[in-house]
Formats: structure tokens, C-alpha cells, sequence
């Protein structure tokens, strides 16, 4: 469960990114967030991951309140949360498999384990049989797909994407969006933020708007269009 109670987030005196921002997500939902560049969506991600501090207000995550969390909880937030970014962020130097494996060796799963659980997780993302492949030899789509193994690897119950397909074309973004839906049939909860526009209304998921750091709509099934306004 996500709960954000009047959060406020100011980066400086003048400008208010979220003004007293509530929200709830359940278990499991699946939730768009939209707004024009500037609106806060990021700020709010980044309040989640504990990246930024909230000014005031309250955040609690899988019975996590951030009011609460000391440095040493910081490592169990990072299981909770699993996040990809439109630029993927993969280890160019590493091969696909060794990018997933990564991300459990870091935190000293030993290599049966690692050797069990990586290939699991590339069946998932659709990527079985690319194991050895560098990123550079792969499609943006495929690229982003390996971010997203990494990101659910260690089973965590909640999934941001910060605009995963802003850098591919339709076919391949399509592919990214039926993954982060087969993760989200599993159990994972998935928070999607996103310009495309044909994404969200052939999604039919709750969306919800940011206007200038708050929240103007949250609607289940919202169509939305790219100017702000909504059918
Ligand atoms: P979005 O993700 O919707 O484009 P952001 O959350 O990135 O919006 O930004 C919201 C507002 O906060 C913008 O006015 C932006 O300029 C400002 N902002 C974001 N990050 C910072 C920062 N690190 N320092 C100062 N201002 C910031």
C-alpha cells in the first residue's frame, strides 16, 4: 500500500513542485500518472524512492513511514521498490545476464542463486536466449526489458516506471507496456508515468493527473489527452 498524505514538496522558497499531494495506491493497482513536463511526477517518484525528503506531510509505503526511516531502513525501502528509467541505465560493459546478476550480487546472493533465479526472470521479461548479448546489441525495446528484469529480480512489490518507453518507437514501446502488465498479473504493483498518449487510453488503468504539484484528476479507465484535458 501506498499512502501519501499532504505532501509538499518545495525545492526552493518560490516554487512549489507538490503542494499537499494525497494519494492512495492498493496493493496490486496498476496507476498511470500524467502531467505536462514540470507538473511534479517526478518529484513524487522520487519522494517514493526516498530520493527527496517531503517538506511536510506524511508518506508511509508497505507499512514504511518515512517519518520513521533511518539510514539502515534504507536497504529494505530498495527491496520494496523496483524502478526503471527511460534511459535504462544498463552497464554497458556487462553482458544481459550479467546486468540482472548484478543487481542481486550487490547485495550477496551467492551464484547458485544468482544462476537460478536470473534466467527465471529473463523468461519473464521475454528475453530468454539473449543471456550473452552486450546492450549495444540489442533494440531500445529489448534494452529497456533487461532494466526491467533488473528492477523485479529481487521480487520487489512495487514497480516504478519514469517514462520507460520515452525513447522507443511504438512497436517496442507496446512490448515494455505488456511486460510491466504481466508483472503487475503477478502481484506487483506498478506505478507508470508516461507522455503517450495512445499508452494510456488503450491501457483503461486508473490515471492519475498532476497540474502544477497537485493532483487535478484521478480517474479509473481516464482517457487522456496531451494538452491536460480529458475526456
Ligand atoms: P515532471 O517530472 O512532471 O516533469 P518534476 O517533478 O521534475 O516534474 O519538476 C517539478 C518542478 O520542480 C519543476 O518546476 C522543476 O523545475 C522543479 N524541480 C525538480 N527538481 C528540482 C531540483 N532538484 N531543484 C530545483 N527544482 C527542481
Amino acid at each position: 500500500m501506498i499512502l501519501l498524505d499532504r505532501v509538499t514538496k518545495t525545492y526552493n522558497k518560490n516554487h512549489t513542485a507538490l503542494d499537499r499531494v494525497s494519494l492512495h495506491v492498493e496493493p496490486k493497482e496498476f496507476v498511470i500518472i500524467v502531467g505536462k513536463s514540470g507538473a511534479g511526477k517526478s518529484t513524487l517518484l522520487k519522494l517514493l524512492t526516498c530520493e527527496e525528503r517531503p517538506n511536510s506531510g506524511k508518506i508511509v509505503v508497505g507499512g514504511l513511514d518515512y517519518d520513521k526511516l533511518r539510514d539502515r531502513d534504507i536497504p529494505l525501502l530498495r527491496r520494496k521498490i523496483g524502478v526503471v528509467f527511460q534511459d535504462f541505465k544498463l552497464l554497458p560493459n556487462k553482458n544481459v545476464f550479467e546486468n540482472v546478476a548484478f543487481a542481486l550480487e550487490i547485495v550477496g546472493y551467492g551464484t547458485h542463486e544468482i544462476k537460478n533465479t536470473v534466467p527465471r526472470v529473463l523468461d519473464i521479461v521475454g528475453l530468454k536466449g539473449k543471456e550473452k548479448s552486450m546492450p549495444l546489441e540489442l533494440s531500445g525495446g529489448e534494452r529497456q526489458r533487461v532494466a526491467i528484469a533488473r528492477a523485479i529480480v529481487r521480487q520487489p512489490k512495487i514497480l516504478i516506471a519514469d517514462e520507460p518507453t520515452g525513447n522507443l518507437d511504438p512497436k517496442h514501446a507496446w512490448d515494455v507496456i505488456k511486460v510491466l502488465e504481466k508483472i503487475n498479473r503477478y502481484g506487483t504493483t506498478v506505478i507508470l508515468t508516461t507522455h503517450n498518449q495512445d499508452i494510456v487510453n488503450k491501457l483503461k488503468r486508473r490515471v492519475i493527473t498532476i497540474d502544477e504539484g497537485r493532483i487535478s484528476s484521478d480517474r479509473a479507465n481516464a482517457k487522456y489527452h496531451a494538452e491536460g484535458t480529458k475526456q
